[in-house]
């Protein structure tokens, strides 16, 4: 009750400023040109129909295809044949990749009792591609290096940096052994880098029930969730401390006639062996385990008790692959610009999936697949964007988004000219949009999203965004800035999908987008991702699938035919301001917390606490964290804001005269300007002791993988107890960020002309 009568209140309170149209000329046109983009875009929403997503993915994720499959080359070119019949100009582009299979897979327990793991996903009777046994690929990591392994097992919680430090509390270490890890709380490849980092030889990864199987709801065929079986397949590739993509071609292309380095040059394969497995297969193990009980926060909800080891359980690990270079095809497909063609709009998604795939990647492929068609119905009719828009469906993104990071480094000197926003999606579900991007693209995709109609809640797409946020908000502060602040923050990039190259490596202001968050998933990576669980439990209407149609075409329209690109740097002054205070916190914090302990031991805590039947270890003294000096990063923030902010008055001042032919000389001159503000945080030596990630606020975290460390170098610094290196990357950041105020003053300038 509580609930529904806030939201009436909400509602009547924002229904003014927020409804359809309330504010009808959009950011970067002039009142003439946005009328004219609104009625096409409204002819555009109209396109998208769900039966013809559905066709799309059933014909997509009729057979397995991976990398290197019969079925993911047939797709490729079942897609281009679509771009063509819809008017596009669309050819293949192929690149040649080091993609290992497993040709030899082995998890046994060989003491204290005998058992074989299945290491195998069974085929049901209802799910009608389970049994296509030939063409799935077995489960494994692809890139973990061959091994053939024997040693006593611990079981080491998420396996993230922390878990070790709780282990060596408990006395326990991981020297010399195999390590069993659950999935999730950090991507799969942190754990065998940290175990590797631990003394670890071996490495198996498990699906806890607690976190996708029974615990969340019924298992599959009868619901959504894992069942004893399924495996998460999944690449380990350490890409966060090297780079994405082909390992043997680093920062170039992997075109056929490339400089390859050797395999045992290759930076991003694993240190040890490692294999994902079921809860079936991983049951036995953990039940065979003793040594202190597990702490409470790793137990699962197996019906064991949770140990930690080292053993008496002793596992023999064998892993081999054929280390074999195969094709991957990029599916690109061009509308050219009518005004500014050397200004480009880019649209990606992936094609290629572990097995099957209906949700992960075909579930927006087949809203990419949509917004294509409705584009050429429009050219038809007469619409002739601006700029020139480029559609992308990506091979390979599962090993480690091959070929979207080889046509990133391939075309990367055109992208850097050219490339103004990047837009990915990477799956769809039923429920919210979530918005992940550059914070010069924040006011924008707000806007966007208070045009699109929510299929389920009758209401927009940003009301439900915003209304939702204030529901699962954790304080007064936070919900009081989601109804009065005029955009909702959107997320910063971190990785796991195709957009890396473009934003961490080339700078490019890119958006990642999707539905989500209603439906509960175990089927990841499984043979169970198929049309059968997508048609079942997700959106079985395919009414999200056209919503996300929507959102993304309107986007790509909006952004290719806006007189001047639609960015805005208020939103992302806010965002750096954020980001200083965060990072001051991050260290204050931190003294705080050692200065504490080193008190505690001097107290006997831990001489008070100590069990002697449950022996643990006190924590080391550590040196308190110097100050450290922020002042450059704040004077830099400071600037941002006042030239945003200038920035901001200039356009609307011009606005009713944007689109006149005698200022085409100036707004052409503004929007290379406005292209550059990107690359402007990038820096040329790249991060710490990783040159291949160049953008100096966003990038995947080294111990987080998928999850984005914001200003790394600095952030990484602190948390790495690195503080020195942490004091110079302040001072490299704020330069950049006085770099991008000076341009932003020059847009204002130029504008002001
Ligand atoms: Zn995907």
């Amino acid at each position: 009750m509580r609930r529904s009568a806030a939201v009436v209140l909400i509602l009547i309170l924002i229904v003014p400023s927020q409804l359809f149209g309330a504010d009808p000329t959009l950011a970067g046109y002039s009142p003439r040109s946005s009328q004219v983009e609104r009625d096409w875009e409204t002819k555009f929403r109209a396109i998208p129909d769900p039966a013809n997503l559905r066709e799309y993915m059933k014909r997509l994720s009729a057979r397995p295809h991976h990398v290197g499959s019969p079925y993911d080359k047939d797709n490729s070119e079942w897609i281009l044949a679509r771009f063509k019949e819809w008017g596009l100009d669309a050819h293949i582009e192929t690149f040649q990749v080091l993609f290992p299979t497993p040709k030899v897979r082995l998890v046994e327990m060989v003491e204290p009792s005998k058992f074989t793991a299945k290491l195998e996903e069974p085929a049901l009777a209802i799910d009608p591609t389970s049994n296509q046994k030939n063409e799935q690929l077995p489960t494994y990591n692809a890139y973990s290096i061959d091994g053939d392994v024997t040693a006593p097992l611990v079981f080491v919680n998420y396996g993230i940096p922390e878990d070790y430090e709780k282990l060596e509390r408990l006395g326990v270490s991981v020297k010399g052994a195999i390590v069993i890890a659950k999935y999730y709380h950090s991507w799969r490849g942190v754990k065998p880098k940290v175990a590797a980092e631990h003394g670890a030889i071996g490495c198996l990864i498990y699906s806890e029930p607690k976190d996708d199987g029974y615990t969340r709801d019924v298992v599959f065929p009868d619901g959504p969730m894992r069942n004893a079986d399924g495996v998460q397949r999944g690449s380990v590739m350490d890409f966060a401390a090297s780079s994405p993509g082909d390992p043997l071609t680093p920062g170039i292309g992997a075109t056929p006639d490339a400089k390859r380095l050797k395999l045992e040059e290759a930076k991003s394969i694993t240190k040890i062996p490692v294999l994902p497995i079921s809860y079936g297969d991983a049951q036995p193990l953990l039940a065979a385990l003793k040594g202190p009980m597990a702490p409470d926060e790793w137990r699962g909800t197996l019906p064991i008790p949770y140990h930690v080891g080292p053993g008496p359980a002793k596992v023999h690990l064998k892993i081999q692959s054929n280390w074999d270079i195969k094709p991957v095809y990029d599916v690109i497909a061009k509308i050219p610009g009518s005004t500014a063609p050397d200004e480009w709009i880019v649209r990606g998604n992936h094609h290629d999936a572990w097995v099957n795939g209906a949700e992960d990647p075909i579930s927006a492929q087949v809203s990419l697949l949509e917004e294509a068609r409705a584009l050429g119905e429009l050219l038809k009719q007469g619409w002739k964007p601006r700029r020139t828009i480029i559609y992308a469906a990506w091979d390979g993104e599962e090993p480690m988004l091959l070929g979207s990071t080889e046509w990133a480094e391939t075309h990367a000197d055109e992208l850097q000219k050219h490339a103004a926003v990047y837009i990915n999606t990477d799956g769809n579900d039923r429920g919210v949009l979530n918005m992940e991007g550059s914070h010069s693209l924040e006011q924008f995709i707000n806007g966007v999203a208070r045009d699109i109609k929510d299929p389920e809640a009758g209401m927009t797409v940003w009301q439900r965004m915003q209304l939702t946020k204030i529901a699962e908000a954790k304080s007064a502060d936070e919900r009081k800035e989601l109804r009065q602040r005029p955009d909702l923050r959107i997320d910063a990039l971190g990785s796991g999908t195709d957009f890396t190259a473009f934003i961490d490596h080339l700078g490019i202001a890119t958006l990642n987008l999707g539905y989500g968050g209603e439906d509960e998933q175990g089927i990841y990576h499984s043979i169970y991702d198929d049309f059968y669980w997508y048609t079942h439990f997700s959106d079985t209407n395919f009414v999200f699938g056209r919503a996300l149609a929507q959102t993304i075409g309107t986007s790509v329209m909006r952004l290719a035919d806006a007189d001047v690109l639609p960015f805005d740097f208020v939103d992302f002054a806010d965002t750096v301001q954020k980001y200083t205070k965060d990072l001051e916190k991050l260290l204050t914090d931190k003294q705080e917390e050692i200065r504490d302990r080193k008190q505690e031991l001097e107290e006997g805590v831990f001489k008070a606490t100590f069990d002697p039947r449950r022996p643990s270890v006190a924590p080391e003294k550590e040196e308190v964290p110097p100050h450290l000096n922020f002042a450059p990063m704040q004077n830099a923030a400071e600037a941002l804001a006042h030239s945003a902010e200038h920035y901001r008055k200039a356009l609307q001042a011009r606005q009713n005269d944007i689109d006149q032919s005698g200022l085409a000389a100036t707004v052409r001159a503004l929007n290379q300007q406005l292209i550059e503000s990107e690359r402007r945080l990038l820096n040329a030596d790249g991060l710490p002791r990783r040159p291949w990630y160049k953008h100096l606020l966003y990038a995947p975290g080294v111990y987080t993988g998928y999850e984005v460390k914001t200003v790394p170098g600095v952030r990484e610094g602190i948390e790495q107890k690195r503080y020195g290196e942490a004091d110079q990357e302040i001072v490299r950041v704020a330069k950049a960020l006085q770099d991008e105020a000076a341009l932003i003053e020059s847009a204002a300038q130029t504008l002001e002309k």
